[in-house]
């Protein structure tokens, strides 16, 4: 348990096609809505949030434009390199509703659901981005350790990287070439959790893993066949962008699903 003394349950772990739920009001003010149970996946390794509407029982909406993770805590696990788990979850007011989400009472019982567009697409670029960073360990495995970071957007994902040596074009095609090759085998994918954390995850792909919190594809064909491209950010900097314009994005697992 975290300092705090209280946890968002995170049904997007649970169930990762679940688009709504209903949930109990904890915290209500003109920037956030924390709720008792939430299906919005928060900012987190380099994922862009999930956004959606909070529905009152009178039938007003509130729109958050983020969800952020608040006061998670590190449990020094093995594997798990600068993991947060546990945590609330706030749902960040969209400017324009702010006197609405002000005027809430904790307590009231609301439904919540995201924009699944926005959840297929970024789940899409995430799945993506794993198979061009184990590419890059493949193939440039001095990068690694260099990593500046990464973020994931519903439209592509990059990767920053200070290397002493840039990335080649063979290298870049090599890279493209592992990516491609897992998601022409449309490569199951698989993310376990921690037996004690459950927040704390493990994605796993083939042979390949990593620890990873975000939400994934259940294989790799949708992917469609990726482009890579190479960037120099200045001296000592480079960076890998993957775009995905052959993706076939599904909605159809998000629709019509009902809580467990
Ligand atoms: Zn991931």
């Amino acid at each position: 348990m975290n300092l705090i003394g209280r946890t968002t349950r995170k049904r997007y772990y649970e169930d990762p096609y679940l688009a709504h739920c209903s949930a109990q009001v904890l915290r209500s003010n003109a920037d956030y809505v924390e709720l008792d149970s939430t299906v919005a996946y928060p900012e987190g390794g380099g994922q862009e949030s999930d956004r959606g509407v909070i529905h009152l029982p009178d039938g007003r909406c509130i729109r958050f434009v983020e969800a952020k993770r608040m006061y998670g805590y590190a449990p020094r696990l093995e594997g798990f390199p600068d993991i947060q788990i546990d945590g609330v979850i706030w749902h960040m007011v969209h400017p324009d509703d702010r006197s609405v989400a002000a005027g809430i009472e904790e307590g009231v019982s609301v439904d919540i659901e995201i924009d699944i567009e926005r959840r297929a697409r970024l789940t899409l670029s995430h799945t993506a981005s794993h198979l061009v960073y184990v590419g890059i360990g493949l193939f440039r495995p001095d990068a690694i350790p260099g990593i500046l970071g990464c973020h994931i957007k519903p439209e592509g994902a990059r990767f920053d990287f200070k290397v002493a040596e840039r990335f080649t074009p063979e290298e870049v095609e090599a890279i493209t070439i592992f990516a491609n090759d897992l998601v022409c085998r449309n490569a199951p994918v698989r993310v376990e959790s921690h037996e004690v954390h459950a927040d704390a995850r493990i994605w796993r792909c083939e042979a390949h893993q990593m620890p990873c919190g975000g939400t994934h594809l259940t294989s790799t064909g949708s992917i469609g066949l990726l482009k890579i491209r190479r960037k120099c950010l200045g001296t000592g900097k480079e960076r890998l962008s993957c775009e995905f314009v052959d993706a076939a994005l599904d909605l159809s697992p998000y629709q019509g699903r009902t809580p467990l």
